[in-house]
């Protein structure tokens, strides 16, 4: 068996051969002294992938090295499977895939056919060395790639088959592996395993909920009602009134604050409120939307556009005009994140050349027409007293804004250019619509009532 074809690639029977040869099992693996490099290794595949989003390749040379290697990756597997969680699953996997692509770049052929079968995908090479593969494969693979390049209606196709230069083949081949270990894990380990994976498990668990922590849109210090969307605020209030909100409207607030990390209980208590709450349909609706009933993904909150459609949008304020998602609001409100247009995070950008040479014509002017500068001066005053123009710490550069005043409906700005349909109660029929918009995958298209 070729030892360092089997570091590179240990997913495939060729690695599982070449441990067999050396006498390594998993046993042997978890408690023998002789197997702890493979141990550091496994544990450090995972803390990579929990960091970057990808395993580190390290070329090897000796065969104990690479027997290490090797070892390492059901090693891994097992600290995931531990953990048994569903975005640590899929980050490991993105892990491994990436640096799969990478090893893969560097190889000929030969290898390359190799791999993409073993994974179950069917690939050929011409006598030019681009790689094929046959359509309904390629349609598979390409189905999370977003870019129009991937479109089969842009691939060069025949007889059936899709031509491929290399770099596109082993991204696709990343795609397959990700598939594979996201299908795979989280397997059960056996009992008499779970002592010696303890202590690895509870460092990764740790790494893993710091990561998480920081990608929360609240950072891991919990819901702060203050950096509510006007739109959620709205949801929240007609919920805690005891007002039934529509189908769409309770699944947008259950999307939105499963995204900020509120639980099951945290939720249900909001929906308690309702008139018509009924806690086996509720309990039903929240779990399968934020996918602990069937261990899936959960949806992701609709963005302003479908919130608009829905008639969800509730007295945007003038940070909404800088966002594209509610979750963006809590996020730029927070200060977790600056928009990308200016908006609130404009105060804290860092003085720029532009500003430093209005300072310098402001003061020129303040000198050369003191007549002006006192005009000017004056009236920042009227305005900054006058509260219907001044208390919005959003400043716009819309100009809508700065000619109709503090005083102009933000809802029905919002609406442009369509007409205001949302500001009518969603009809039923197309409350469901935004699931279908958000659902990736027929089997999640409807979400029982
Ligand atoms: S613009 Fe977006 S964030 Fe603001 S209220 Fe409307 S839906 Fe909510």
């Amino acid at each position: 068996m070729d030892a360092r074809l089997s570091a590179k690639f240990p997913f495939l029977k060729e690695a599982l051969e070449f441990a067999e040869e050396n006498s390594a099992d998993l046993e042997s693996l978890l408690t023998s002294e002789n197997f702890s490099p493979a141990r550091a290794r496994g544990r450090e595949r995972v803390l990579d992938a929990i960091a970057s989003g990808e395993v580190v390749y390290k070329p090897l040379m000796r065969d104990y090295d690479c027997l290490m290697e090797v070892m390492s990756y059901p090693y891994a597997r097992m600290l995931v499977s531990v953990i048994w969680d569903r975005y640590l699953t899929k980050r490991y996997a993105l892990g491994e895939a990436v640096r799969m692509n990478k090893v893969l770049s560097g190889e000929d052929h030969r290898t390359m056919i190799k791999v993409s079968d073993e994974m179950g995908f069917h690939a050929e090479t011409d006598p030019d060395g681009t790689m094929r593969m046959g359509f309904p494969d390629y349609l598979m693979l390409s189905s999370r790639m977003k870019s129009i390049d991937w479109k089969l209606i842009n691939s060069d196709v025949r007889a059936g088959m899709v031509v491929l230069p290399g770099d596109k083949f082993n991204r696709l081949m990343q795609n397959a592996l990700q598939y594979k270990i996201e299908s795979e894990l989280p397997l059960k380990p056996p009992e008499e395993f779970l002592q010696y994976l303890e202590k690895d498990a509870a460092a990764v668990k740790m790494a893993l909920d710091e990561a998480k922590a920081k990608m929360s849109p609240t950072r891991g210090e919990g819901m702060k009602d203050a950096y509510l969307p006007p739109c959620v605020k709205h949801l929240l209030e007609l919920s805690m009134k005891g007002i039934n909100l529509p189908h769409s409207g309770r699944f947008a607030l259950v999307t939105f604050l499963s995204a900020l990390g509120l639980d099951y209980d945290a939720i249900i208590r909001i929906f308690a409120e309702s008139p018509d709450f009924d806690e086996s349909k509720s309990e039903y609706q929240i779990k399968h939307i934020t996918g602990e009933l069937n261990g899936t993904d959960p949806y992701t909150p609709p963005e302003c556009k479908t919130m608009k459609t829905n008639g969800l949008c509730h007295e945007p304020d003038a940070l909404c005009e800088h966002v594209n998602h509610p979750l963006n609001y809590y996020r730029i409100k927070s200060g977790a994140r600056r928009p990308k247009d200016g908006g609130e995070g404009r105060s804290r950008r860092r003085p720029s050349l532009l500003r430093f040479l209005q300072v310098i014509i402001a003061l020129w002017t303040a000198v050369r027409f003191p007549t002006t500068a006192n005009q000017i001066i004056m009236t920042s005053i009227q305005l900054m007293s006058n509260p219907a123009i001044s208390k919005d710490p959003y400043p716009s550069a819309d100009a809508t804004y700065w000619i109709i005043g503090n005083n102009v409906d933000r809802t029905t700005l919002s609406a442009r250019p369509s007409r205001p349909a949302y500001r009518r109660g969603a009809p039923m029929a197309w409350a469901w619509v935004p699931m279908y918009e958000v659902s990736r995958t027929p089997t999640r298209a409807t979400i029982p009532k």
